[in-house]
């Protein structure tokens, strides 16, 4: 890196959506130091998890080189580190190799799966999609029953049942997509799958609770095609090693579980003194501030966010994008001593993935879904992915001089 002299040290911790839109907007700022913290060298595109768990892409089509990323910026260092806690009175973050000290600090670390509190002998892979080693597992895991059924008939004509627990847009996106994976070997014939069965709970009436009733329509029906067991109106009440029971009085028999039911703060920000929901994520104020330190900005799914009339929007690749560039930019405003802006954060549409080359879309003034809608959605994916892949692959050649 040349050498500058920085009049302001800005901290992202979280290399994902939200933190990564704050760093590029903030390297145009040549006055700021920029640090990006992250646990993992790469961002791990969870929107793209379910083609992973489903064996429909390979891993290396769902990350992007974070320290390749930033080596296209003088003002940006990257640091492979993970954040273990941080000192708010002192302004510094304890890392699990040293510390860093920071002027404003941008939380970006995105949101962790409720753990659900159950026996240990049952197969828990409940933060699977969320991050690249928990799909992979994912992806192993179910490659290994196949591949045991194929082996032995006795094992094939064995029931074997998977729990999703949790409807909203992650639990059906895991659902369809797996139910397509085994259904595609029962298809070619290589193995009968008959015996394979995903249940889908979902507390609300519906699944994809709050979403367009047209949306809710098409994935209640694909899943019917698919042969997803959907189980509206019932939590799950209490887990055993082989059984679980629902609170409308249903056992479910099963083999493997993996929780998409909610999530909170990651595990290093529980004793950070900031304001939180009862939900789990931190309250911010109009400009996305922390509302008892104003040197702290909170982005992604680490903030509750709220569109402009005060609703709560969930927690979206699309609302951490533009949560980080917001509060990039207000940032700037303080350096300029300019009034800050309110954040006014919209929900531009959602795509959900539904097995195979099958999609919903809901924009708003168009729905859809079928293949057209999965061909929508991949570009939508490759528009973003393809210039941070090109920003990166511009990178490599500055790599020497970035601190990994
Ligand atoms: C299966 C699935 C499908 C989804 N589909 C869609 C979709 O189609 N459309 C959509 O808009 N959204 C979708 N989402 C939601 C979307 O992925 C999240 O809202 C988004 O990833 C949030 O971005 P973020 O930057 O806030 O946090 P994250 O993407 O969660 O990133 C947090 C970052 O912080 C890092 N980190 C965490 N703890 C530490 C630590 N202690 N030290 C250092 N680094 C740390 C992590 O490594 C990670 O890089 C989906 C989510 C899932 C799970």
């Amino acid at each position: 890196m040349s050498q500058h002299l920085f009049d302001h040290h800005v901290v992202i911790l979280g290399g994902s959506y939200a933190g990564i839109a704050a760093m590029r907007r903030l390297s145009k700022n040549p006055k700021l130091k920029v640090t990006l913290i992250d646990q993992h060298p790469y961002h791990f595109l969870q929107t793209e998890g379910y083609e992973l768990i489903s064996s429909n892409t390979s891993f290396e089509e769902t990350i992007v080189s974070l320290p390749a990323l930033c080596a296209n910026y003088d003002n940006v260092t990257f640091k492979h580190r993970r954040v273990d806690s941080i000192e708010l009175n002192h302004k510094r973050i304890l890392l699990n190799d040293g510390e860093e000290s920071y002027d404003t600090l941008v939380l970006a670390l995105g949101s962790v799966t409720k753990r659900f509190e159950c026996d240990s002998n049952v197969y828990n892979y409940s933060s699977g999609a969320k991050s690249l080693r928990g799909a992979l597992k994912l992806n192993q895991f179910f490659q290994d029953e196949l591949y045991k059924r194929l082996e032995s008939d006795k094992k094939a004509k064995e029931n074997f049942n998977i729990i999703v627990g949790g409807a909203g847009l992650s639990g059906v996106e895991i659902a369809a997509g797996m139910q397509h994976f085994f259904n595609r070997y029962y298809r070619s014939n290589a193995l009968s799958c008959a015996t394979l069965h995903i249940h889908l709970i979902a507390s609300r009436e519906t699944i994809l609770n709050g979403m367009h009733r047209n949306i809710i329509k098409t994935a209640t029906k694909r899943l019917k095609k698919l042969r997803v067991k959907v189980h509206t109106k019932s939590r799950i009440a209490s887990i055993s090693a082989h059984e679980t029971l629902l609170t409308d009085g249903t056992k479910i028999p099963f083999d493997f579980m993996i929780f998409a039911g909610g999530t909170t703060i990651a595990p290093c920000l529980e004793n950070v003194m900031l304001e939180q929901t009862p939900r789990g994520q931190f309250v911010v104020d109009a400009y996305l501030r922390a509302t008892n330190d104003e040197s702290i900005y909170i982005v992604g799914d680490t903030a509750s966010l709220h569109d402009k009339k005060g609703n709560p929007l969930p927690p979206t690749a699309q609302t951490a994008i533009q949560s980080g560039e917001h509060a990039a930019n207000n940032i700037i405003l303080t350096q300029t001593h300019q009034s800050l802006k309110k954040a006014n954060i919209k929900i531009q549409g959602l795509a959900i993935a539904l097995g195979g080359k099958y999609a919903a879309i809901d924009l708003g003034f168009i729905r859809m879904s079928g293949y057209p809608a999965y061909l929508v959605k991949k570009l939508i994916e490759r528009l973003y992915k393809w210039p941070l892949w090109w920003t990166a692959y511009r990178g490599f050649k500055n790599i020497d001089s970035c601190e990994i």
